[in-house]
């Protein structure tokens, strides 16, 4: 039997009793002779509280400080669980992100990854300990601080750790049965998907699906790392998300399947700089300024340029937590770049249709057109990949343009209403 790496997320160890449901679980696991290490998030809204408290002693708290505090989340659930795991009749140590070797570089509240050196992790389960990590964080490499990963980071210490200590598989548990064709809060009749490509899994999270991170997904695709998406409340079977389908019938329900899933996300805002002089170089001192802000932006138009003035429009959407950053960065350079103001609207959603096979189905993009057209929803701005398509559209009409794109794909499910079974969505 070999290694399993699970992690446990914060709407599933909410209070105690979800601490001992959990501390079930993870015995079950060890019970079946496998060796377990379990990655475990802060407790239902710890963080956020924790970041309001943060913001009340301090507008702008500092990095190496508010990492200090954040991570005290994930110490509370991470030696709650242990005791738990002991309570039952097992032997449990818990470790934080830094024992564990979980060595990050020094950018605090968004810290990447660089090595895992779990030593200690391996010895505690040869010693046969279920060894519980603290999620989200780690040390710098250079200056040996406390960092954590960013929101969700959880997740990646779970697929880190499952590539550094040659796991079987990372089962990542959720408060939902695992990854569905649109997100289960809006879409009732959202389908569970069996199987995923790491390729799709990345273009949904990338486009706002939440279930899975952007950056967890790209790890375990990297060390090629299976990762079981599932739910902690429920013993189904959840979503595997991996180079290849494991079965034939997965392959098959694959082949089938145009589309993965419909992603949304209401975290973007737009910002428009309004009168730029239609000549080389404009647009290179626009991005320019944003990137030297170190500002990531996601989709760009340029509107045609009215003959009359030489003068057009250029649009680009960013994360919303950026904006003041990008309007400052950019009216500082007004002079240098001359145009004639900027327009910054937070009341948008982006809409997203992801799957691998609309590269060899003509017509998906006209179909997603006539869906929106459909309900009434007017689009702002577009962009495509070879497997997405997006659009931006009023954020009022989001729930409702998603709903119409999963039916307009045929991915409503005629049976099971999709169970939400924890978390509060914050
Ligand atoms: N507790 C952290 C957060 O809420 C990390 C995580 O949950 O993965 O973002
Ligand atoms: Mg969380």
């Amino acid at each position: 039997m070999g290694l399993v790496v699970q992690k446990y997320g914060g709407s599933s160890v909410a209070d105690a009793e979800g601490i001992k449901r959990v501390a079930k679980r993870i015995v079950e696991a060890k019970k079946t002779g496998h060796q377990v290490v379990v990655v475990v998030s802060a407790m239902g809204d710890t963080t956020d509280e924790l970041i309001e408290l943060a913001e009340q002693v301090s507008p702008m708290p500092a990095g190496r400080e508010f990492d200090m505090l954040l991570t005290a989340g994930e110490r509370i659930s991470m030696a709650l669980l242990a005791m738990a795991i002991k309570n039952l009749g097992h032997q449990a140590q818990s470790f934080t992100g830094s024992q564990a070797g979980v060595i990050t570089d020094s950018v605090h509240n968004k810290a990447r990854i660089i090595d895992v050196t779990p030593g200690r992790i391996r010895t505690s389960i040869d010693e046969g300990n279920i060894a519980i990590v603290a999620g989200f964080q780690g040390v710098s490499q250079e200056g040996k601080n406390i960092t954590t990963l960013g929101r969700g980071g959880s997740d990646t210490t779970a697929v880190a750790l499952a590539a550094a200590l040659e796991a079987e598989v990372c089962e990542i548990y959720t408060d939902v049965d695992g990854v569905f064709t649109a997100d289960p809060r809006v879409v009732k009749k959202a389908k569970k998907i069996d199987w995923i490509s790491f390729e799709d899994m990345l273009e949904l999270a990338a486009s706002g699906s939440k279930v899975l991170l952007h950056r967890c997904v790209e790890y375990a695709r990297r060390y090629n790392i299976p990762i079981h998406v599932r739910s902690s409340f429920s013993g189904l079977q959840g979503t595997w998300v991996s180079n290849e389908p494991r079965s034939q019938s997965e392959g098959q329900q694959v082949e089938h399947a145009i589309i993965s899933g419909v992603a949304h996300d209401v975290s973007e805002a737009k910002v428009t700089v309004v009168g730029v002089p239609d000549k080389p170089g404009e647009a290179a001192a626009i991005f320019r300024t944003i990137a030297d802000a170190e500002i990531n932006i996601d989709m760009v138009v340029q509107n045609v340029s009215a003959a009359s003035t030489g003068l057009t429009d250029i649009s680009f959407t960013l994360p919303k937590a950026e904006g003041r950053k990008a309007i400052d960065a950019l009216e500082r350079s007004k002079p240098a770049i001359g145009f004639e103001s900027l327009r910054y609207d937070d009341q948008i959603a982006k809409i997203s249709l992801v799957g691998a096979g609309m590269k060899t189905n003509p017509g998906v993009t006209a179909g997603f057109f006539e869906a929106l057209s459909d309900a009434g929803v007017n689009i702002e701005l577009i962009s495509t990949s070879e497997i997405r398509i997006s659009v931006v559209t009023r954020a009022d009409d989001v729930n409702e343009a998603v709903r119409a794109v999963h039916t307009a794909f045929g991915l409503d499910s005629d049976s099971d209403e999709a169970v939400v079974y924890g978390g509060t969505g914050r």
